[in-house]
């Protein structure tokens, strides 16, 4: 995301803003159209290729990476954190099907980067094939690819085959040790601090407010919290504290991003999307459905804070009912469970039994 990108996105927040609406939620009804997401196509790239752009950042390489084809795939995703990639490699296996068009390394070092490949995806959790947007790759591969000592070099070179790239593996080692978002850096802060105040008069402002149906949830456990004042990842206690000081202002559901997401380091204003890179987005989307569904709702419904608040409190007690998916079993990174802090706890409950400071008054 560019400086220049991201002030024009947020003049067109602030024009939006105004006449109430934000990213995400201009047009509700549209919004929640599930259209396939506008990329230059899909981009097909070897599990080795994003270790080897770690590696070179390691080195010192900002964004001429010195590489052709690794300084395009570095320029797409930090252009487009959500470009879809699939992992291809070349396997002689029923997994066949997703093989490279063509493979551009020697003969001699085909099985060292097969193996590689593989090696990266074991680590990752992921079969060759699999497709996801970038940012979720280089945060898979920051998780689960904790060195590069035994896949791309090794204490023993056992034959020529085999004798790896030692500079580049050193040099992931030393990327990785640089943080998680090197590759695609967390957003610029003093644009985060400008959303912050932006966002927070609007919604002071605007005479109804726009959530996505778990952030109702969400502001509970906030407001459970042992600590009740503003923060400036997101907009939750200005929220909340529109809500307590007006009851029966009306809220919107809406799709995806809303009034709370705007100073978020997650919130990609050139898209109005959410880009987190542990699949909290698809997460997030399923938590939304699964409040509709328990309070009888759609995307579009607008009720008084009083009313919804006294709907949801009736209808969902816990928070793993929704954000646990009833069981609280995790069955993969993709569908983790949020407990809201570190430990499952009882934020929600604390702030359920407090009507969110205003019911019980
Ligand atoms: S458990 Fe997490 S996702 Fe669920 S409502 Fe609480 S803070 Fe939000
Ligand atoms: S993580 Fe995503 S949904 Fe949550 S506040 Fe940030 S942008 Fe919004």
């Amino acid at each position: 995301m560019t400086q220049k990108n991201s002030n024009f996105s947020r003049r067109v927040f602030i024009k939006t803003a105004s006449v109430g609406a934000v990213a995400g939620s201009a047009m509700p009804g549209l919004a929640c159209r599930a259209k396939k997401s506008e990329h230059t196509g899909i981009l097909d790239v070897r599990p080795h290729e994003l270790m080897l752009i770690v590696a070179k950042i390691g080195a010192g390489l900002k964004d001429d990476l010195g590489d052709a084809r690794l300084t395009e795939i570095l320029q797409i995703v930090r252009r487009d954190p959500s470009q879809p990639i699939t992992l291809k490699c070349p396997v002689t296996s029923n997994y066949s099907f997703q093989n490279p068009d063509e493979l551009t390394e020697p003969e001699e070092e085909r099985l060292f980067y097969l193996r590689s490949d593989l090696y990266i995806l074991q680590r990752m959790g992921m079969a060759p094939g699999v497709t996801k947007p970038a940012i979720e790759f280089f945060q898979r591969l920051y998780d689960g690819v904790k060195t590069a000592k035994g896949i791309l070099y090794f204490d023993e070179i056992t034959a020529d085959t085999w004798k790896g790239l030692e500079k580049e593996g050193r040099n992931y080692d030393k990327g990785r040790a640089m943080g998680n978002r090197i590759v695609i850096p967390v957003r610029d802060q003093k644009e985060e601090a400008e959303y912050k105040i932006d966002s927070v008069k609007v919604m002071y402002e605007a005479d109804r407010l726009k959530i996505r149906p778990h952030h109702l949830m969400c502001m509970t456990c906030f407001y459970g919290r042992q600590t009740f004042k503003p923060i400036s990842e997101d907009n939750l206690f200005e929220a909340i504290d529109v809500i307590q000081k007006t009851p029966e202002i009306p809220v919107e559901l809406v799709c995806g991003p809303c009034m709370i997401c705007p100073p978020c380091y997650n919130y990609n204003p050139g898209t109005g999307q959410c880009v987190s890179p542990f699949s909290m987005a698809v997460r997030d989307e399923l938590k939304d459905l699964s409040v509709l569904q328990a309070l009888g709702l759609k995307y579009g419904d607008v009720l008084p804070a009083r009313e919804l608040y006294t709907l949801l409190f009736d209808r969902i007690h816990v928070q793993t009912q929704i954000c646990g998916w009833g069981d609280g079993v995790v069955t993969s990174p993709e569908w983790t469970v949020c407990t809201a802090g570190p430990e499952p706890g009882p934020e929600y409950a604390k702030g359920r039994a407090a009507g969110l400071g205003f019911l019980n008054q």
